[in-house]
């Protein structure tokens, strides 16, 4: 077996999602929602099927996706690109993030990105060969600390990964810490690769920041979106990278010989989702919010203590208050002692002290299961 992959087992995500089918509990832990997305993206999608849309689309994506994503970024956030050259699709957001990072980066080369972090980022940085450097949120706010993402750069970074909105903490970065990010890439000249997939799923008026739209980052910076995310549809698998033809056409590269190609018919249909009125992103932003309420209501009166998010689908709760010691060890009894699933914070996280007793619940879920996950979780105390 290839080292730079052994320390990599199963992803937490089939581990917590396979307990969940075993005991019958309610599966908060893997994200994913459990309602559909909006009816216009379902019948696209059976179009596109019957309509003969079923071979291999081309390489890039099928122009009117091309086209849709440019469009999507220049409504909502002014910016201006090729479609031909600056837009590729890929196969969800994964395979965006593991084209961008084997596309810029060589054995030797570091990453910086900060913890906890995104499962996939780890791997991928491992499969190029590069090695990771991070700066650690801290619950309960997971503010940038400055200290420690200066310490993380050194003369060999050569891309930041970054993601905001934040999996699994749901915090969105700040101008000023965005800024800081771009200060620093800036001066040790790298590439900033963001992870935006959560861009819409916002709360209470948060505003998101494409990290691209800062002075002069346009240039260094890979932008990656998901319609899963987007619109509810996570099983399609349809992504997208944007950014300088330059570094479009390294992960493009990479790209071929991953996938080639994927999600044929749902690729028209997501170009026409990209296109729907301010008010399909807004509802499904709100009904998240909704479910953000709940699942945090219920938590708090089970006695854990909450980071109030303000994007995703993800909730942190300490569960230390509950005499949790290891969030690890607490999330595999969960089931057996409530009927609930959540995932531990503490694998996302190369300083594991630093979320010993943190676990990450999701809120894409119907009302009536959060109701019935609150229910449970009160006879913990
Ligand atoms: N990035 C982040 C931060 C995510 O949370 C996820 C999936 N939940 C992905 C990327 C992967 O997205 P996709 O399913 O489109 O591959
Ligand atoms: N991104 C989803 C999450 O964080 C899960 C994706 C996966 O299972 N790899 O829950």
């Amino acid at each position: 077996e290839n080292p730079r992959m052994s320390p990599f087992g199963t992803t937490i995500f089939a581990e917590m999602s396979a307990l969940a089918v075993r005991t019958g509990a309610i599966n908060l832990g893997q994200g994913f929602p459990d309602t559909d997305g909006p009816r216009e993206l379902l019948d696209a999608a059976v179009a596109a099927i019957l309509g003969g849309r079923n071979q291999y689309p081309p390489g890039p994506g099928v122009p009117e996706l091309l086209e849709a994503v440019a469009a999507h970024q220049r409504r909502f956030y002014g910016i201006e690109l090729d479609p031909t050259r600056e837009v590729l699709v890929t196969a969800g957001a994964t395979e965006a993030i593991a084209a961008a990072v084997l596309g810029l980066c060589e054995p030797g080369d570091e990453v910086v990105t900060f913890e906890p972090y995104y499962d996939s980022y780890a791997a991928t940085i491992a499969l190029a060969g590069a090695e990771r450097r991070t700066s650690v949120l801290r619950f309960p706010d997971f503010a940038v600390d400055e200290a420690s993402l200066r310490a993380a750069f050194s003369p060999r970074t050569k891309v930041v990964l970054l993601n905001t909105p934040h999996n699994p903490t749901g915090k969105v970065f700040t101008r000023d810490e965005l800024e800081l990010v771009a200060e620093l890439a800036h001066e040790h000249d790298t590439w900033v690769v963001t992870d935006e997939v959560y861009e819409h799923l916002l709360f209470d008026g948060a505003q998101h920041v494409p990290i691209s739209t800062l002075p002069g980052m346009r240039e260094r910076t890979l932008t990656i979106g998901s319609a899963g995310k987007t619109f509810s549809a996570t099983g399609w698998k349809v992504g997208w990278l944007t950014g300088p033809a330059e570094a479009v056409a390294a992960a493009r590269r990479v790209k071929q010989f991953l996938t080639y190609v994927a999600s044929g018919p749902f690729q028209p249909a997501v170009a026409t989702a990209l296109g729907l009125p301010d008010a399909t992103y807004d509802g499904l932003a709100s009904r998240l919010q909704h479910g953000r309420d709940l699942l945090v209501a219920g938590l708090e009166a089970a006695g854990l203590t909450v980071s109030r998010p303000a994007a995703t689908y993800f909730v942190i709760a300490d569960a230390a208050p509950l005499g949790a010691v290891d969030a690890l060890e607490f999330c595999r009894e969960l089931p057996e002692r409530c009927g609930v699933v959540g995932v531990p914070v503490s694998v996302f996280h190369d300083d594991v002290d630093a979320a010993r007793t943190l676990v990450r619940f999701a809120f894409c879920k119907k009302d009536e299961v959060l109701a019935e996950a609150a229910r449970r979780l009160a006879t913990l105390g």
